[in-house]
């Protein structure tokens, strides 16, 4: 195969890929492509998506222009997720984030009324884009949108809670070279859009309350309560006493209505147990890289503050608190061969993250990854590119391989697997496994009460 600089395009790239490895869906290779090179919109496909369910700006910027660049307001008008249908490759119904990249070789575009994803100029497959949920068009009384306090993502499937959206890893010492929360966290507010940094619990209470009305049809099956981590305090808090009321408040307001997700840091296990009792069910302590010399160069603050031996150790002691199936650390995959101190061959970084799958998996504990978008206001997007897509495509195979070794089930709180009806939107793990392949249980949630 040729090399990724070598292809001629990146057709010719995704093409190479598709033939190369028959095992992996066409959709999923095209879907950790756009994810990792980004989108960008006609002036027609643009004006027709800002009249879908925009793109709410969860946590990160997950962009590859900042804001200041777009200069068709895409912040503002671009849809949150892209449906891959049809075409001449007969796509199955592939779902996948949207990250603006303005002059990227995917295009939306209209052809004949119709919106198309171009790659290359090529029309590769149709596109549709999400209604506006009903939720979405009633504010909270304070007038926040639902977008602002309580957006929906992985087409309606999970409620993406950042109640905090700054961190206190600060700066170049601290913060992780490959995230933009901080900045973005700024670029937002420059650019005039209401984004509140502390959501309290009430408003985020009667958000849900107005989705829990209005999502008549239960198309909302997850919530994720998440923000920057806490290493000082924060409204007189600590990470623990600062998040634990969110999900105690949720879950006594809303018994079972929802799989209950939290990502926080790996915390000690009595932590951990607390969040437990507050009725989270699934634990995700973000690991970010596996490797144990990038991940005090990546992840400097986590390093420092916990160190790479004990975060990995906290993970393994919290599938004692919760079970091995409902601890899901997240890794950001292609962070592994960022310049200047990654691997420099596909071989060697997959080979190192593998240790890491290996480690957890053989445990029970099922790790997932996001594909990273290498934003521009982050140290590591700053001047490269992403990852290579063959490592993506490989990662995609090793992941599928080392989950099937050890017989595990599917992660639970992401959906259906398999190509055609996976949701999960910002990587392709899902997509990439048999669709008849059982989803780990959760037990009934715990009962709780409003006051710990
Ligand atoms: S812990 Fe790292 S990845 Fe998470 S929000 Fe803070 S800087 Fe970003």
């Amino acid at each position: 195969m040729r090399s990724e600089s070598a292809a001629s395009s990146a057709l010719q790239l995704v093409d190479d890929l598709n033939a190369r490895y028959p095992d992996v869906p066409s959709e999923a290779i095209v879907k950790e492509d756009l994810l990792r090179r980004g989108v960008g919109f006609s002036a027609d496909a643009l004006c027709v998506a800002a009249g879908f369910k925009p793109k709410s700006y969860f946590i990160f910027s997950f962009d590859l222009r900042p804001i200041a660049d777009l200069a068709q307001g895409e912040n503002l008008r671009a849809p949150e997720e892209l449906a891959l249908v049809g075409g001449a490759r007969g796509f199955r119904r592939t779902i996948v984030s949207v990250r603006i990249s303005p002059d990227s070789p995917y295009q939306v575009d209209i052809v004949d009324g119709a919106l198309v994803l171009r790659l290359d100029g090529e029309p590769l497959c149709g596109v549709e884009l999400q209604e506006s949920p009903a939720y979405y068009g009633r504010d909270l009384a304070s007038g926040k949108t639902i977008r602002e306090i309580a957006p929906t993502i992985e087409w309606g499937y999970l409620v993406y809670l950042t109640v905090y959206r700054k961190c206190q890893y600060f700066g170049f010492q601290e913060e992780c070279r490959f995230c933009d929360i901080n900045e973005n966290w700024r670029q937002q507010k420059a650019a005039g859009r209401p984004y509140t940094t502390v959501k309290e619990v009430a408003e985020v209470i009667e958000a849900l309350e107005i989705i829990d009305e209005l999502d008549v049809e239960r198309r909302t099956h997850a919530y994720t309560i998440t923000g920057g981590s806490i290493t000082r305090h924060l409204r007189g808090a600590d990470e623990v006493g600062f998040y634990e009321p969110y999900a105690r408040a949720i879950n006594a307001r809303f018994p079972g209505r929802w799989i209950s997700k939290l990502v926080v840091q790996a915390l000690p296990a009595d932590a951990v147990r607390r969040f437990r009792d507050a009725g989270v069910q699934i634990y995700h302590p973000n690991y970010e890289v596996w490797d144990e010399r990038l991940f005090p160069i990546l992840c400097p603050g986590k390093a420092s503050f916990v160190g790479r031996d004990e975060w990995m150790r906290r993970i393994v002691d919290a599938a004692d608190v919760f079970g091995p199936a409902q601890v899901i650390p997240n890794f950001v995959a292609g962070i592994e061969m960022a310049k200047p101190h990654g691997f420099e061959r596909i071989d060697d970084a997959l080979a190192s993250t593998g240790r890491g799958l290996e480690f957890f998996m053989a445990q029970g504990i099922t790790p997932r990854f996001t594909v990273w978008c290498p934003e521009p206001l982050s140290v590591l997007g700053r001047d490269q590119g992403p990852a290579p897509l063959e490592y993506h495509v490989g990662l995609l195979r090793l992941w599928r391989e080392t989950h099937a070794r050890h017989r595990l089930p599917v992660p639970p709180g992401y959906g259906p697997p398999g190509a055609g009806h996976a949701v999960f939107s910002v990587s392709s793990f899902l997509d990439a496994l048999p669709p008849d392949l059982p989803i780990a249980e959760l037990p009934y949630p715990a009962s709780v009460t409003a006051a710990s």
